[in-house]
């Protein structure tokens, strides 16, 4: 049997549609799933435009979830718990670890030294399917997998193990308490859900900052009390009006998810003294940072980093969206769906920044 997939092999080349023999023989631990949604991350944009390199012949896509057509041995319970069969909808972790390395054995599977990424893995290495563009996938031996709860739509579901598990991550790395004032830089997937985690822990006023108009209009539809539009405004006058709505004080807390290297300068400007800063979103090699240490020193600031997640966050990811999604605007998300033979669409769609996510189904 074949399997249709989306390949990737070099910037400004359009992915082209390519067949693939599934895996007469699923290893121990593994899974073959039918690909029920992908959805398009910013992530993946990057490698298809160039600014990212990976290895390639690729099949791009990690936010993704799927229906179970074969498991292997020993693999018949998933991350909650529960027992997992044949035609089941679940979701997984986006690496795989091998359990046993120096990371893995420090409960940092995300940093396991013989990782492997959906939708970063050559196509031309057997098992052949790593990635969600494309009508089935592989799963490795040491993916957490989840049966995706049933209340929960394909749209809403499928990119929350890559943006919901990691600021799940964030927020329980640099911790919140009850009342506590907010300032969120970056209102792309990652920066609404924190607007979201924040609001449900108990947040005081949160402030969001970003350069997109309207992903500030979602921010503010996703709870954020002020909005700043950083295209548009002075960052002085930004840093002086969030530290007048506070008293004079600055932020409690501020968590970075936009990318860019002056966030941090600013944040370090915005934060009360004893303040704390969460940096999940400088991913890019020579994000250099210009501080002022002595900032840092007298106003005992915490500085902190992460990157990925452990599957225990995608537990709470899904447990999060099954008992808030609907309090918020989950299912616009995605606001445009195609079929895998017109993905290339589906990426400029997504490259022009219309919506928060485009998605890949009807396979
Ligand atoms: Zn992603
Ligand atoms: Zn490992």
């Amino acid at each position: 049997m074949k399997s249709r997939a989306a390949v990737f092999s070099e910037p400004a080349k359009p992915l082209a549609i390519e067949s693939f023999d599934l895996p007469e023989k699923i290893e121990p631990g593994a899974a073959l799933c039918k690909v029920q949604m992908s959805t398009i991350c910013g992530s993946d944009l990057h490698t298809i435009f160039g600014r990212r390199q990976e290895p390639t012949p690729l099949i791009l896509g990690h936010e993704i979830i799927g229906r179970i057509v074969a498991l292997g041995d020993g693999l018949d319970r998933d991350g909650f718990g529960g027992p997992v069969g044949v035609g089941d909808r679940i979701t997984w972790s986006i690496m795989a670890s091998c359990g046993k390395c120096f990371y893995c054995r420090r409960q940092l599977p995300q940093k396991c030294e013989h990782l492997r990424k959906y939708g970063h893995t050559r196509s031309t290495e057997p098992p052949h399917l790593p990635g969600g563009y494309a009508e089935h996938i592989y799963l490795f031996p040491g993916t957490a997998i989840f049966r995706v709860p049933d209340g929960l739509v394909d749209a809403v579901a499928t990119p929350a193990n890559c943006a919901l598990s990691t600021v799940v991550n964030a927020l329980e790395t640099i911790g919140l308490n009850r009342g506590e004032t907010v300032l969120i830089q970056g209102a792309g997937l990652l920066g609404l859900n924190l607007i979201a985690l924040c609001r449900e822990a108990g947040a005081g006023r949160i402030f969001v900052t970003d350069v997109v108009a309207r992903r500030l209009e979602f921010a503010s539809r996703f709870g954020a009390d002020t909005c700043f539009n950083l295209a548009e405004s002075d960052p002085d006058e930004v840093v002086a009006a969030i530290r007048g709505s506070t008293g004079g004080y600055g932020v409690d807390l501020a968590l970075e998810v936009c990318g860019s290297p002056d966030a941090v300068t600013q944040a370090v400007r915005t934060l009360r003294i004893g303040g704390r800063y969460l940096i999940a979103g400088l991913v890019t090699p020579g994000s250099d940072l210009t501080l002022d240490g002595n900032r840092i020193t007298r106003n005992y600031l915490t500085i902190k980093g992460i990157h990925n997640y452990h599957p225990d966050h995608l537990t709470a990811a899904l447990r999060f969206l099954e008992k808030h999604a609907r309090q918020y605007p989950y299912d616009e998300l995605v606001g445009a769906t195609f079929a895998l033979d017109d993905i290339n669409r589906a990426v400029q769609v997504a490259a022009s920044g219309e919506f928060i996510r485009v998605g890949i189904s009807d396979f």
